[in-house]
C-alpha cells in the first residue's frame, strides 16, 4: 500500500525553559497524530537573553505559532505584533499565533480554565474566591471576571502582589472585587459561589501540602477548583468533595488551553479525550 510522504508539515513552537519531558508537547502531539494533521509542536530551551534572537527564527523559519512560558510570557510582548483582549488586559501571553503575516499574543490559560468551569456552571453573576495573586490566578481573575462574574475576593499570602492584582481588576474589567490577607486559616464566605485555589500548594512532588482554608466553611452547593494538574485529584478537592461540594481538577484548563490554542494555529477543533487521556497516562 503506497504511503502519503510528499507533504508540508506545519510547526509550532513551545518555548520550554527547561526543556524537560514536557507534558503540554505530549499532549498537543497526541492530538495531532489522532486527527492525522500535518503539524510538529516542538519544545525548545530558550534562554531570557535569546528570546528576541528565537522569535526571529521563529518568523523565519515560518512557525504558524508557539506556545511561552515562564520568564517569557511578559518579556515576548515587545516583540509582537498585536494583543488580543485578555492578554492586553493581564499583560501576559502564553500563546502566539501567526495571521497573515502577522504575530499575535493571546492568553489560554484563563480562557482554557473558563471552558472546563462552563461544563460545571456559568460564572455570570456569581461571587468567586481567587485563593492566590501570580500568573495563574491572573489569567484566571481576568477572563472569569470578562465572562461576568459579580465578584471576586483575591486572597494571598503577600499583601504586593495581591493588591496589585486587584487593582488591575477594579480598572480594567467590570467585576467588583476586594482584597484578602491571608494569614492563617482563610474562612470561605457562606456565599461564596466558586472558590479556585490558583497557588502552588500540593503540586507534585509537594502533594501534602496543604492549602490553608477552613474545610468547614466549604459548603455543599460550592463549586471547587484547583488549577494543579499534576495530581489532578489533589488533597484541597478531596476535602472539598468530602464537604459535599462539586469540584473541578486543573488537568481540564491544561487540556482546554492547549485545544484553543491548536485552534488558532490551525482551525481544526480537536477531540479534548484524547489529550486528557496522554496526561493522565503521563501524570498517573
Ligand atoms: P506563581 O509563582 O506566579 O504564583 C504562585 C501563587 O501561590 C502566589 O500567589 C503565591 O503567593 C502563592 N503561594 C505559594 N506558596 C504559598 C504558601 N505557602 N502559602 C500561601 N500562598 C502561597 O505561580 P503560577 O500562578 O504560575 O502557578 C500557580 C499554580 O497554577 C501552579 O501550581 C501551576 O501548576 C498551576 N497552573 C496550572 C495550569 C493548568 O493548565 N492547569 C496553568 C498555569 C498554572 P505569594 O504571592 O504570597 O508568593
Amino acid at each position: 500500500m503506497a504511503k502519503e510522504l510528499n507533504f508540508k508539515k506545519e510547526l509550532i513552537g513551545n518555548f520550554g525553559y527547561p526543556v524537560w519531558e514536557n507534558p503540554t508537547e505530549a499532549m498537543v502531539e497526541a492530538a495531532f497524530a489522532h486527527h492525522g494533521m500535518k503539524f510538529r509542536y516542538i519544545t525548545t530551551e530558550v534562554p531570557a537573553e535569546n528570546l528576541k534572537a528565537a522569535f526571529e527564527g521563529v518568523k523565519a523559519m515560518g512557525y504558524k505559532g508557539f506556545n511561552c512560558t515562564l520568564p517569557h510570557k511578559v518579556a515576548i510582548i515587545e516583540y509582537l505584533d498585536g494583543l488580543g483582549e485578555s492578554a492586553s488586559i493581564m499583560e501576559a501571553v502564553n500563546c502566539v499565533v501567526e495571521r497573515d503575516g502577522r504575530y499575535i499574543g493571546e492568553n489560554t490559560d484563563g480562557k482554557g480554565f473558563l471552558e472546563s468551569l462552563l461544563g460545571i456552571t456559568n460564572p455570570k453573576g456569581k461571587k468567586v474566591i481567587i485563593l492566590g495573586a501570580g500568573g495563574a490566578a491572573r489569567a484566571v481573575s481576568v477572563e472569569l471576571a470578562l465572562a461576568g462574574a459579580k465578584s471576586m475576593i483575591v486572597v494571598n499570602r503577600t499583601e504586593e502582589r495581591g493588591a496589585h492584582l486587584v487593582r488591575l481588576l477594579d480598572e480594567r474589567t467590570p467585576v467588583e472585587v476586594s482584597f484578602i490577607l491571608w494569614k492563617g486559616l482563610y474562612e470561605v464566605p457562606w456565599d461564596a459561589d466558586i472558590v479556585i485555589n490558583c497557588t502552588n500548594l500540593g503540586l507534585y512532588p509537594n502533594v501534602d501540602q496543604r492549602v490553608p482554608v477552613s474545610v468547614q466553611s466549604l459548603k455543599k452547593g460550592m463549586v471547587v477548583c484547583d488549577l494543579i494538574p499534576n495530581p489532578p485529584l489533589t488533597s484541597f478537592l478531596k476535602e472539598a468533595a468530602a464537604q459535599g461540594c462539586t469540584t473541578l481538577d486543573g488537568l481540564g484548563m491544561l487540556v482546554n488551553q492547549g485545544k484553543i490554542g491548536i485552534k488558532y494555529w490551525s482551525g481544526v477543533d480537536v477531540d479534548t479525550g484524547v489529550m486528557r487521556k496522554k496526561l493522565e497516562e503521563l501524570f498517573g
